[in-house]
């Protein structure tokens, strides 16, 4: 399949040519012509597997036939769970059409409104939008939907786990009913199945195997280490493989920021992206970490998520994540659309249950393997007391807390039976 088979416009082929994309992943291969047929999508993909260019390239194609947005009007809303998410839609919008003659801008709070406002005002072709931010400028009336042709929803799924619920269903109740919706989600839950029902007309489902996208084509590998130990080992990976450009999820905030300082100290150039620090902090070390200026980036879940740097080739998981989603969401940030990536793992052996999940979700089962010098040693300690972050940047989502960690239990074992990860 080529992408001139999807009935893309001579303008998007070159523009995906000059990207060097040289065939549709699937998810494009299926959409790209749905979305031209302007029918509603229902589409199950992860991240990572070029869904954005999926729904982008025919939507600006849609667009582009029309007429130039009147002041205040908006002819496509992207709705994203986290600001990163949507500064990320909206670098990818503004780059696939730049042949084209689209007006796109990105929406999100933490930042002041008033430039926004003051942008809005001459009309919008594709305005890329969190759900909080978007209604506050519906209030004060910087934002008419009367012409909206076509709505995305990315990472559905991330919008109801944040609690977005009730700010989705506002927002639908403002849109024109007649309309092309899109939903993307990397789960079909029940869930995002009733919201789907609300709010798609008789979409086509499109269904994207996770095992056919990123985590096939990334090498897994998982160190047994002592849990007081991470950062010694993590330093010593880094160093040993001269890892230039690394991402490493944190569990906590707090666990994050000291992370950064033990490599720092170690001669590592690292800085942290979470919910605590600004939104300017932010863009400004994700800009670093994409010019090469900083090699570590230690990130929280939610702040990870949408962060896009082409062919990442390596994330450690510093701590496993409590949900087994969180996993393929992690390690979908490397082996992106097709090149391979090497994900990490430091697993001490209190996170066995999350290790356990994490197999049964991806169907495999892990060897361990460990780093002379660093076998773990008999005894693991419990659970450290950090805080977590599971507060995103809009809204406090739904408590999934501590109580399992605590429960958990430490249990002993030597080296040897530790290279077979515990069932
Ligand atoms: P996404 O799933 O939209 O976040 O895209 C993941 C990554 O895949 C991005 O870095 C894109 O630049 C890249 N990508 C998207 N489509 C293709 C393609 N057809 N061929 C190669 N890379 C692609």
């Amino acid at each position: 399949m080529a992408f001139g088979s999807l009935g893309l416009c001579d303008e998007l082929l070159k523009t995906v040519a000059e990207q060097g994309y040289t065939k549709p992943s699937p998810i494009q291969a299926e959409a790209i012509p749905v979305v031209l047929s302007q029918r509603d999508v229902m589409a199950v993909a992860q991240t990572g597997t070029g869904k954005t260019a999926g729904f982008t390239l025919p939507m600006v194609q849609l667009l582009s036939g029309g007429s130039s947005p009147q002041a205040l009007h908006v002819h496509a809303l992207v709705i994203t769970p986290t600001r990163e998410l949507a500064a990320q839609v909206a670098d990818s919008v503004q780059n696939y059409s730049r042949h084209m003659n689209i007006r796109s801008m990105a929406v999100f709070g933490g930042v002041r409104i008033e430039p926004q406002i003051a942008q809005l005002k001459a009309g919008v072709d594709v305005l890329i939008a969190t759900p909080g931010r978007l209604i506050d400028l519906y209030n004060q009336q910087a934002i008419n939907f009367d012409q909206l042709e076509i709505l995305v929803l990315d990472e559905a799924d991330r919008m109801l786990d944040l609690g977005f619920i009730d700010d989705i269903l506002c927002i639908q109740k403002l849109l024109p009913n007649k309309r092309q919706t899109l939903m993307f989600s990397a789960t079909f839950s029940t869930e995002i199945k009733s919201l789907a029902n609300g709010m798609l007309n008789n979409p086509r489902l499109i269904e994207i195997p996770a095992t056919n996208s990123t985590v096939d084509s990334v090498k897994q590998i998982i160190h047994p280490v002592d849990k007081t130990r991470k950062s010694e080992v993590l330093i010593h990976l880094i160093k040993k493989n001269k890892w230039h450009q690394v991402l490493v999820f944190s569990r906590t905030k707090k666990g994050a920021d000291s992370l950064v300082l033990q490599l720092k100290d170690a001669g590592i150039s690292a800085d942290s992206i979470h919910a605590n620090r600004t939104q300017h902090a932010r863009t400004r070390t994700l800009e670093g970490f994409r010019n090469g200026n900083i090699a570590v980036l230690v990130a929280t879940d939610i702040a990870a998520r949408g962060i896009d740097v082409n062919q990442l080739p390596c994330v450690v998981n510093f701590d496993l994540p409590y949900l087994a989603e969180d996993y393929v969401h992690r390690i979908g940030r490397t082996g992106r659309a097709g090149t391979s990536g090497l994900a990490v793992s430091l697993f001490s052996e209190d996170e066995s249950k999350q290790l356990q999940s994490i197999e049964r979700l991806i169907g495999r089962q892990f060897e361990g393997d460990i780093i002379p010098g660093f076998a773990p040693s008999e005894r693991i300690k419990a659970d450290s007391t950090d805080d977590e972050e599971y507060g995103n940047f809009e809204a406090d989502p739904k408590p999934q807390r501590r109580g399992q960690s605590q429960k958990r239990r430490s249990r002993g074992g030597n080296s040897s039976n530790r290279n077979r990860t515990p069932r």
